[in-house]
This record gives C-alpha cells, structure tokens and sequence, in this order.
C-alpha cells in the first residue's frame, strides 16, 4: 500500500511538473500521424510521456513501456484525470495493433514495431471491411499472393478511418484461397507510403471526410510482416478486435486512456431546457428516464472496472463485446434523453443555437455509430450469446 501510496505522490509531482498548459483540457490530441502537424505543447507532452515510458504504461521497458502493474496503471490515470490532462498518445498503434503485436508477434517484431509505437512515430489505419465483406468479415477478398518471402496484395478495402493521414496499415487478407474462409486469412502490416497502396476519401454528408477507401494494387509486403504466422489471421484479426472493442469500452489499458466512463453531467444540463416544479423535474417520465440513465452509467463504470481487474491481459476477451455495447447503448440513451428533454433545442444546425446545443445534435448523429463500428450490435449480441453465455449456435 506504501508503494502505490509514493507512486502516486511520485506521479503526481511528475505530471503537475511537466504536462504543458496546452495539452491539457479538450483539444488536438496526437495519434502518430506524420502528415498532422501538432501543436508545440501537445508535442513537447508525447515526448516527455514518451521518453518515461508513460504513452504506454503497462508495456515492458524493453518496447517503450514503463511495465506499470495494474494498480500503478489506474493511480496513474487518476493522476492524468485529476490535472484534466489529454492522454499523450491514442489510436489503433498503441491501442490495437500494438497490444497485438505484444501478444502475438514474433520477438523480432515486437522489436522493429512497438518502441516506435510507444513513441506515436506512423499513424495506423485498420484494413478489414471490405465492400463484400463487413458483419461476415470472413467472407474478404483482399489478396496476398506469396512469391518468396514477399507478398502482393490486391484488393480494396472500405471504411477505412483517416487513412488519408496514417502511414501504417494492418490489413487482413486471404493468403490462401483453396482453405476454408477462415482458415486462409493471414494479418499484415503494410507500408502505406508506396505506389501499390492508394487511398480516397470518403465524402459525408457533412463535407467531412473521415473515412476512406484503401486500394491495394501490387501493394507490398513481406514474411516478416504478417503477425502471429501465415494463415492464422483470423484468430490474430480476432484478438485485435478485442483490443478495439476494449478501447471503445473504456478497458484497454495498453495507452494511457484507458479508465472508466465520467460521472455524468447529464442531471445539471437538462434542468436548464425543462420546467422546474419546487426545484425537481415537473416531467415524471424524463425524471424516470433520467434516474434510469444515471443507474446504468454507475453500472457501467463498477463493470468497467471489475472487466479490467478480472482481465487475464491488457484487455479482456469476449466480456470486451459485451462492455463495449451496454457502453454505446447508455451513451445512445442518453442522447435521446437529451432531445427528449431539449426539444427542437435539441435539433440544432447552423446559427440561432449555442455551442453546446450544437454538439447535443453532433453527439446524438455520430453515437448513432458506436453500435455499427468495431461490429455492430447484432454481432456482439451474437458473440455474447455463444462465447460469453455459451447459447448453442
Ligand atoms: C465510425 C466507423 C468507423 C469505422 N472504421 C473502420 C475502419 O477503420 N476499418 C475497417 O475495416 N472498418 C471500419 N468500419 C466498418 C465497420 O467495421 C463495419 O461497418 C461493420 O463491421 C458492419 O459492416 P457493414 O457496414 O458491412 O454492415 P453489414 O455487415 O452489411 O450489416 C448490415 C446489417 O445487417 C446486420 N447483420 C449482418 N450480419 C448479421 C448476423 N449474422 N446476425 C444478425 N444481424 C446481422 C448488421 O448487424 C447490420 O445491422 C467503421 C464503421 C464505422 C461506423
């Protein structure tokens, strides 16, 4: 109890210390990308983070971590949490394919890979979703064909999230095509800096373009790229997924985000837009609604904790399906819950609404996301069924 007790006052020196004014509160947040220009302070923070081996605390110092126990990990994010400071490093590198690579690479890999990782040098972007192939991933046509020790790759891959700004794609392709579909699956990492690789946005509606499709076309790649061995790609693919579903879930702790959802504002915000009667809300249904909003986010939190103490790794495996859906369907509840109670308020675009308004309707269109990425909802419901409450198939 003593050591954890000087490692927090330790940290706590440390962080008020050395975190700059500017990377703390919301803002620009570094994630590896070469091509995003960061600001001085976000930068000067990775780099402090970096060099203590805090961008990924629980990882082994040999690869850039500071091997951090789990109760140093969680006195570690309270301390981050308590100066309201940004996390130095996020994205699929240190959340995803990093935690992978430490379980599943080779050492070699885990050598050429995860020391730059930990320093956010390349950005990540995750090819998996095909325009055939997404719920039913197995069913992907990418190809890698093997000539030696090297392998082309062909095929085209949808969805790709800010692959026009990453530098680093793990990809899963079919390595061979004459063996059952899920058999025949390996998982590269491919540079995406090469003719073979070629990459356009996606438009949205909004203008915006976060994501991409991503054209392999004799892209390159060799042996000592695919990770977990040749033609073991779906379990490899599957563990990364977990990883993904976990940082959506709040309980991964490869970076240095991981932690439990907020306490939640919620009650404060929707006083403003509702009639009072004697300072409680006169609605007896959006009072209802609201009690139940806020039993289910402390559920969620004691359940995000208790995945994290009971994991066996950096994140669970198959209880990651299950947090990361209860979290996206609270997150989506309270979202309705805001309209219901701000009403047209609540609808905001362009001018005539406040800031926060805007963000109200900004939240509520994209969280509409979180039950369709990293697999939809149906999917998780599925893997619950079989592999968490083992329901015949
Ligand atoms: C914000 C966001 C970011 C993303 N980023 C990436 C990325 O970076 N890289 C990447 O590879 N992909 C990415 N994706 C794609 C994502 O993984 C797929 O959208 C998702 O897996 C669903 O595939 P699909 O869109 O092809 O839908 P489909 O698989 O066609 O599903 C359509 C509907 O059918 C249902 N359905 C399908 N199969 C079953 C079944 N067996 N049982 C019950 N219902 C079923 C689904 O639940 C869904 O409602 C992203 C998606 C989003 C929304």
């Amino acid at each position: 109890m003593g050591e954890l007790a000087d490692f927090r006052d330790e940290a706590r020196a440390w962080l008020e210390k050395h975190c700059p004014s500017g990377a703390k509160g919301p803002g620009q947040l570094a994630w590896g990308s070469r091509s995003i220009a960061l600001e001085a302070d976000v930068q000067l923070w990775l780099e402090r983070m970096a060099e203590r081996g805090w961008t990924v605390p629980t990882w082994p110092k040999a690869y850039g971590g500071a091997a951090l126990s789990r109760d140093q990990y969680r006195v570690l994010i309270e301390e981050l949490k308590r100066i309201n400071a940004r996390t130095p490093l996020t994205g699929r590198g240190v959340n995803y394919i990093g935690p992978t690579i430490l379980e599943l690479g080779s050492d070699e890999q885990k050598r050429r890979w995860l020391p730059g990782i930990a320093r956010g040098e390349g950005g990540w972007a995750m090819g998996y979703s095909e325009p055939g192939a997404g719920s039913d991933l197995a069913s992907l046509s990418t190809r890698a064909e093997r000539q030696g020790d090297q392998f082309f790759i062909n095929g085209r891959k949808m969805w790709t999230s800010d692959a026009a700004h990453c530098d680093y794609i793990f990809v899963l392709a079919r390595t061979s095509p004459a063996k059952p579909k899920h058999q025949g699956i390996s998982l590269i990492l491919v540079d995406m800096h090469q003719p073979g690789v070629r990459v356009s946005p996606i438009r949205l509606l909004s203008g915006a373009s976060p994501f991409c499709e991503t054209n392999f076309e004799d892209a390159l790649a060799t042996i000592e790229d695919v990770i977990g061995g040749v033609d073991n790609g779906w379990t490899v693919g599957k563990r990364l997924l977990q990883f993904e579903r976990s940082t959506h879930a709040g309980i991964n702790i490869s970076g240095s985000q991981g932690g439990r959802t907020e306490v939640s504002r919620m009650p404060q915000f929707i006083r403003r837009y509702v009639p009072l009667d004697d300072d409680r809300i006169a609605d007896a249904n959006l009072r209802r609604g609201l009690i139940e909003y806020e039993m289910n986010g402390f559920a969620q939190r004691l359940t995000q904790q208790r995945a994290i103490e009971e994991a066996k790794a950096r994140a669970p495996g198959f209880t990651s399906s299950a947090v990361k859906l209860t979290g996206a369907l609270h997150i989506q509840s309270g979202d309705e819950l805001l309209l219901q109670a701000m009403g047209t308020r609540g609808l905001g675009a362009g001018d005539g609404f406040a800031h926060e308004e805007l963000a109200a309707t900004r939240d509520w269109l994209r969280n509409k996301s979180l039950t369709i990425a990293g697999g939809t909802k149906e999917i998780q419901l599925n893997i619950i069924a079989k592999r968490v409450l083992g329901l015949p198939d």
